[in-house]
């Protein structure tokens, strides 16, 4: 595999940093150990510029190239880890109790980190590579905050990438396609009130626990009888809260919920039947339900040329048989998406092997992967800016 030489020198240092940041892991915007820690070594790799709290808690290095100007590329990595009590056992495991990576964001940063010193030692490239280093990806947006924050005009970043480990991808493996990668991620909350009162006298009250279980099966014929069959849709009713005690009916029920597609109609009509489905099954039943449907994350879409240019650059580091160019769409959601609102560009899972899944507690980042990763950004930036 054509992996950058001077990278697999620096494997075991990457894995340093990244089992650092792993045993050190930080919520959504309160990222401060680790955007300090990537924006003094972003200053000791002599990156011409460092600029903190893009985005609140955001960091960028601008990395100019030895072969004169040309365009402006960004490449993006995000730093947050999750509120999960870690079961990895590993040696590095994090620190901090009910936190941990285990999304893989600590190789991400790791990996770009690497990238980053590579290319401000070498500068073979015409142009300027931005490296961009996000909050707050789980749940919390902090790519749309970035992006608010002037990201892309202050840095004048013309085209943008991304990356994300895969479990269940075999190491040395990546994947990606053109259009939707993933999926529109939305929160539904929906505020059931009936009427109160003896659970042995139902005929004076409005049952709010009746309202909500009927309400959860009749959502269940929005995908299955609305939804266009060829066309993907996920309406997931999580949290189900109501009542205190055995022999009283409650006055309210409160259930909560996501809601996943991957074009604007199919988030158009999800958005508009829940609506009628959740406010006239109260009805029916003599109760009232206000459905509060909060657009989240949008759609991850890949630009065509730039997600074919992604692949190429994949397949120069592990051939052309490894890159799979067609991969369904899965219906997890990234916040890269609003970086990919604002600039052309592509998102690229690399295989994490035969791991835990993302989020689980025995999840853990595999740093066999980093070269593969580091080498990846740094082909794209000196294929991209050739000059
Ligand atoms: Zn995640
Ligand atoms: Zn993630």
């Amino acid at each position: 595999m054509p992996i950058v030489n001077r990278i697999a020198d620096m494997h075991g240092e990457i894995t340093a940093w990244r089992r650092d940041i792993h045993a050190h892991p930080e919520l959504l915007y309160d990222v401060h150990r680790t955007a300090a820690a990537v924006a003094d070594k972003l200053r000791s790799f002599g990156c011409d510029e460092v600029a903190t709290g893009i985005g609140r808690t955001g960091v960028v290095g601008v990395i100019r190239g030895g072969k004169g100007s040309g365009r402006t590329i960004g490449l993006r990595a995000d730093m947050d880890a999750l509120p999960i009590e870690e079961a990895t056992g590993a040696p590095y495991q994090s620190t901090v109790p009910g936190k941990m990576h285990a999304c893989g964001h600590d190789g991400h940063t790791a990996m770009l980190l690497g990238a980053a010193r590579y290319l401000a030692e070498t500068r073979n490239f015409a142009g300027t590579a931005i490296v961009i280093f996000q909050p707050a990806e789980e749940g919390g947006a902090g790519g749309q905050a970035m992006v608010r924050d002037g990201l892309m005009e202050r840095f004048r970043v013309e085209e943008v990438y991304g990356m994300h480990n895969y479990p269940g991808l075999p190491v040395g493996q990546f994947a990606l396609r053109p259009g939707p990668l993933m999926a529109a991620a939305d929160r539904v909350t929906i505020e059931i009130e009936g009427r109160g009162g003896h659970a042995a006298r139902p005929h004076f009250a409005v049952d709010t626990v009746l309202v909500g279980a009927q309400i959860i099966n009749q959502i269940q014929s929005i995908v299955a009888r609305n939804v266009d069959p060829l066309q993907a849709a996920v309406i997931s009713i999580c949290v189900f809260q109501a009542g205190s005690t055995d022999n009283v009916i409650p006055q309210t029920a409160l259930l909560r919920g996501t809601a996943r597609s991957l074009t604007p109609q199919v988030r158009d009509l999800l958005e508009k039947r829940l609506h009628e489905v959740v406010e006239g099954t109260a009805r029916l039943y003599g109760a009232t339900a206000k459905l509060t449907y909060k657009r989240d994350y949008p759609v991850t879409r890949n630009h065509e040329r730039q997600a074919a240019f992604a692949a190429s650059v994949a397949a120069e580091v592990v051939g052309r048989e490894r890159v799979d160019d067609q991969i369904a769409p899965v219906m997890g959601a990234e916040d890269f998406s609003f970086m990919l609102e604002a600039r052309p560009g592509a998102f690229i899972f690399v295989g994490n092997g035969d791991s835990a899944g993302l989020h689980h507690p025995a999840y853990d980042f595999n740093d066999e992967i980093i070269p593969l990763g580091t080498s990846y950004w740094v082909k794209l930036v000196e294929t991209a800016l050739q000059g």
